[in-house]
């Protein structure tokens, strides 16, 4: 790891005062949510699940609080499946777009960032999970990597 990578105060999460609430949806607009303001850094995520889950190089993900977010439209055609022991993913069962992800004991959300309708006001701060990264992609950002795990907390 490069330590000239990593300049520290990329890692914290700042939100805007004047940030809008975050809304999402679907690919179908069948199913639609809102959330509270960002409780963790949006990182591209490169696990192996998480590329298969989208069908994608990687997966950008933030984390927001349970408390706070609702389904404002669709919540019936909702499907969900058990990637690890314990993590659901939540997906449109229409158009199979993935919305969220969860960790069954956690009270946080995992937003699946491509969903989100607009500009949340941050931006990604890390690559994660660059060890299960797909061969074929390289990563030309100037953005920390990450073997596994999540971007760190503030
Ligand atoms: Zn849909
Ligand atoms: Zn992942």
């Amino acid at each position: 790891m490069d330590g000239r990578r990593r300049p520290a105060r990329a890692l914290t999460v700042t939100v805007p005062a004047s940030a809008p609430a975050i809304t999402g949806s679907c690919l179908c607009g069948g199913v639609r949510y809102e959330a509270g303001p960002p409780v963790g850094p949006m990182g591209h995520c490169h696990c192996q699940t998480c590329r298969k889950a989208h069908g994608a190089a990687f997966s950008t993900t933030m984390r927001v609080a349970r408390e706070g977010f609702r389904w404002t439209c669709g919540e019936d055609r909702l499907g969900s499946f058990e990637s690890s022991p314990g993590k659901r993913r939540s997906f449109c069962r229409n158009c199979g777009s993935h919305l969220v992800a969860a960790w069954d004991h956690e009270d946080q959300l995992i937003l699946r960032v491509g969903c989100i309708d607009g500009d949340p006001g941050v931006r990604p701060v890390a690559h994660i999970w660059t060890s299960q990264k797909a061969p074929w992609y390289e990563i030309g950002e100037d953005l920390p990597c990450l073997a596994e795990g999540r971007p760190p907390s503030p």
